[in-house]
């Protein structure tokens, strides 16, 4: 039987007991198809990543890849998923304490 544990706080899921959440995510360069439309001279550097993507799998060099492209993949349990849905981008937040107006 396959054991899981969360990603965030590493504690072991039972999958008897514990609801288990997958969090998956794609990063990739991000280009605006109406700003390359018109210069042809940058059509092959996209033919280029589009290149990549394709050949990711026989790719032998992850390091290229991972530039343009990746993917994450993260097992939550019920609490760290209710956490990682406030912030997913793991921004410093203001404290709490912060928050409300000085006594003095
Ligand atoms: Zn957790």
């Amino acid at each position: 039987m396959i054991r899981y544990s969360c990603d965030l706080c590493k504690r072991d899921l039972d999958p008897e007991d514990d609801l288990r959440y997958v969090v998956k995510m794609e990063i990739y360069a991000a280009f605006d198809p109406a700003a390359v439309h018109d210069e042809d001279d940058d059509c092959d550097h996209l033919q280029e990543i589009q290149d990549i993507l394709e050949n990711l799998d026989d790719a032998e060099d992850d390091q290229i890849g991972a530039d343009v492209y990746q993917r994450l993949r993260f097992d939550l349990c019920p609490e760290c998923r209710k956490k990682f849905l406030k912030n997913p981008l793991g921004r410093q937040l203001s404290a709490p304490k912060a928050v409300g107006f000085s006594k003095n």
